[in-house]
């Protein structure tokens, strides 16, 4: 089936290998490449290994940033005292773009699914205890409504509720199994100010 040369053919394979992109879309994308111009192929490249090479996790709450800290924990404007959580930083994203939460995340990075063989140690939880032990008013959990996250956020709340530390859930106007990342920002703001308490 090697209809293209060797270095063609593994072009397609590597970009095939992305989410959401089909044998079809490789194949446009890698002419599409082969025909760029030599430098804006080189900025495409030295942008990819740039960001491997450079983003790591925040020391704080765990989103993917490119310093030790990431601007919304750096920030003094923020309220330190409220933590959501959140499964990953496209969510974070979603929740930032709303504009109208102070508090500050926290970034699991995935979800408790039994059925995929992903525990509690799997995701970033650990970490979220150890902030626990600073001064916090509230942890809000945010994980999205899927069995995974519904799964997550009861795990998460029977750990906190010893602690004493408000714990509540946004409301469950965000449609079953929806990505976060999808939901428009009038619908998050409504379920972060219609969370209840677990
Ligand atoms: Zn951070």
């Amino acid at each position: 089936m090697d209809y293209y040369s060797k270095q063609i053919t593994k072009l397609i394979e590597e970009l095939s290998a992305l989410p959401g992109v089909g044998r079809k879309s490789a194949q446009r994308l890698a002419f599409h490449i082969i025909n760029m111009p030599s430098e804006r192929v080189e900025a495409l490249t030295s942008a990819i290994s740039g960001a491997k090479k450079n983003i790591r996790y925040c020391k704080e709450c765990c989103t993917l940033t490119d310093e030790e800290l990431c601007p919304i924990c750096r920030s003094k404007a923020r309220n330190h005292r409220v933590i959501m959580v959140v499964e990953n930083t496209r969510d974070l994203a979603a929740y930032e773009k709303t504009g109208k939460y102070d508090g500050v995340y926290h970034v699991l990075h995935g979800a408790i699914s039994p059925m995929l063989g992903i525990g509690p140690s799997d995701i970033r939880l650990k970490e979220l205890m150890r902030r626990l032990e600073d001064d916090v008013d509230e942890v809000i959990i945010a994980t999205n409504s899927s069995l995974e996250g519904e799964t997550t956020a009861m795990y998460i709340a029977k750990l906190i509720k010893p602690t004493g530390i408000r714990v509540s859930r946004i409301a469950s106007g965000v449609p079953v199994g929806g990505d976060l990342e999808y939901i428009d920002e009038i619908t998050l703001l409504r379920a972060l100010e219609g969370r209840t308490e677990l």
